[in-house]
Formats: structure tokens, sequence, C-alpha cells
């Protein structure tokens, strides 16, 4: 079967094609429905620095975003999985280290994810653990569906946030996870949402201001904090949302915020930041990193997607059978990509 792999530590991926896999002890196999094209995935692509870890496990097969249906159950699975429509948490913990211990198994200090460190679903067939698969209600469709493991690391970041009912709050950057944090916030009460970005982001600021977002702002020609200040009556934000790996946005987003407010940090930063730390200290502002999802975030999220999956569909600009996957990883570098969704086609 075809398999969208990286094969060597260079610019660029290969269509190619792998064996149906063979289950293992506790695994079921998945027939691929649709898979997401990643953040993390074009930076594989593009072979930019920070993934050279990957080396060993290649060729790879990337794809981790994805839905499916069960076909298959391994030794020790019920057959009561088989026909089931299904999400699959990526992330393969241990189960016994002190974080994961905690529920916190995003934080597994051993983790592996599937699509990295073992083929992932840019193909047909994928078999995991039966413990990552979620099963869907009947009524969620397995395009949407494939939304859900970024949406649960965008619910991951709003729970720490732990926003309030009438609540402003500042969504730095309007990528898939920015858009996601705009569309979250309004569900969770926030009065008003304010989603920023650059004049490259223009199609991704309409479909923000589509799913939630109350007020777009574009930085690169206003300046935003007379417009935060002005639109929480001088006080400041009470949440912000720093969802675009830029520096400058981050110390802006610190400079909105109200006293005792807090930044919660999403976006991977590509280089340190120099900050000036009394701005946090005298105002009491907080600073909070947060970091993939855990299981009990994914059941919140699989029931939001039933409740109002179709509400994210504008997210979905982009659909790519597998066997034109690659032109998938290229229309993701558009200006008006957000999620790019390639679909699995083997019957
Ligand atoms: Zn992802
Ligand atoms: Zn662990």
């Amino acid at each position: 079967m075809k398999a969208i792999m990286k094969k060597s530590a260079a610019p660029g991926l290969v269509m190619g094609e792998i064996d149906k896999p063979v289950l293992q002890k506790g695994e079921v196999i998945i027939k691929v429905a649709a898979t997401g094209i990643c953040g993390s995935d074009i930076h594989i692509y593009d072979w930019t620095s920070g993934y050279e870890w990957l080396e060993p496990y290649f060729p790879a097969v990337l794809g981790h975003e994805f839905s499916g249906i069960v076909v298959e159950t391994g030794e020790g699975v019920a057959d009561s999985w088989i026909g089931k429509k299904v999400v699959c948490m990526p992330g393969k913990t241990c189960l016994v280290c002190p974080a994961c211990s905690r529920g916190q198994h995003n934080l597994c200090s051993s983790r592996r994810t599937i699509g990295l460190h073992s083929p992932g679903s840019f193909t047909d067939y994928v078999a995991v653990p039966v413990i990552n698969c979620m099963v869907l209600p009947e009524n969620v469709d397995l395009e949407i569906a494939a939304l859900s493991e970024p949406l649960a690391v965008a619910a991951n970041a709003v729970e720490l946030a732990g926003i309030e009912v009438g609540e402003t709050v500042v969504v730095l950057g309007p990528g898939t996870i920015g858009l996601m944090l705009a569309f979250l916030a309004k569900k969770a009460g926030a009065a008003r949402v304010i989603l920023t970005g650059v004049a490259a982001d223009e199609a991704r600021l309409t479909i923000g201001k589509k799913i939630g977002a109350d007020m777009i702002v574009r930085v690169d020609e206003n300046d935003l904090t007379p417009i935060v200040m002005e639109a929480t009556g001088g006080s400041g934000a009470d949440h912000v949302f720093e969802a675009s790996g830029n520096g400058r946005a981050l110390i802006q987003g610190i400079g909105v915020l109200k006293s005792g407010g807090d930044i919660v940090l999403v976006g991977i930063h590509g280089a340190p930041v120099s900050l000036d730390i009394n701005a946090l200290v005298r105002k009491e502002k907080r600073l909070l990193g947060a970091y993939g999802s855990s299981p009990k975030t994914w059941q919140r999220v699989i029931r939001i997607l039933a409740e109002s999956g179709n509400q994210l569909r504008p997210l979905i600009t982009h659909r790519f059978p597998l066997e034109e996957g690659l032109a998938g990883f290229k229309a993701s570098k558009e200006p008006g990509a957000v999620k790019v969704i390639i679909k699995s086609s083997e019957g």
C-alpha cells in the first residue's frame, strides 16, 4: 500500500510502498479514513532543525492526526472493537512514570509518537495500541474527527487558562491551534475573543471570524495594546494565548494582559526570547506552558466534535486523496491553507 514517508535527512518526502501492518498483542488495525497534515509534519517535510532524532526511524511513515474504522483486533482485544469509528491519541506512553501516574500522559518522560517513532497514517492501514483509541459517536463524520488531535491540544490550553464567562481573551496567531483556541474560548464563555494576525494571514483571519473570534486585529498595521485596552475599559485581557511562536508577539501579549492575568504559551518558538521579568513580577502576571493533551481532554473534545463539529468545517481548506498526498504538503504552504486533509482510499 502507498505511504508518505521520510527517507533521508534532506528536505522533501517520498511516496513509497509498504506492507500492510502485522498486528501485535493489544493492538488494532485501523482502516484510515482521514489524516490532517500537522505543523510538525511540515517541519519534517522542510527538514528544518529539531528533528534530527528521527533519522534512526527512517523510512518513517508520517501521519498522526487521524480517524478511521477498526478492521482487525490483535490478541487480548475484544472483537467488539471491529467496525468502530475511532480516533487515535498519537502518544504511546509508559503509564508508570510520575507524569503518567498523575494522568498527565502528555508529559510522559518516555513518550513515543505514532507517525514518528512508529508508522503513522498517511497510508491505508495502521496498527496502533487499542488503549490509544477512542470510540467516536456514530454521528461524527470521519473527516471532522481527524481534527480531534489539534483540538485536544487547544482544549488543554483553554483548560489551563480556566476561562470564565464574560472574560476577554486574546489569541495571538491564526494557525490551526490559534483558530481552535478562538473557537473553544468562545464556547467556554468568553464575552470577547480578539484574534491577531498579519497580512499573510488574511484568509485565516476570515475563518477565525466565522468560527468564534469577535474581533480581528492585523498587528502589522495596528498597535494591539490600545485596541485591547479600549475593549477592556483599560484593564487588559483576562487571558492571552500565544499561538504564533513569535517572540515579539509573546512580549506584546504580556503587555496587553490584566494584572493577575495569565498568558498560555502554545506556540513552539524557534529561538530564545528575552523578557522583562519585572513586567510579570510587579503585576502578578502568570506565564503558563501548554503541551499536548491528556485522555480526559480528548474525551471532552470528542463530545464537542459530536455536538458542533460542523462549525469547524471551515478549518479544512484542502482535501487530497492519498495518491496525491505530496501535493497536499505543497498546498499546506499556501497562505490560505489551514488544515489540509489527506483521504485514504483503500476499500
Ligand atoms: Zn499534530
Ligand atoms: Zn510515562
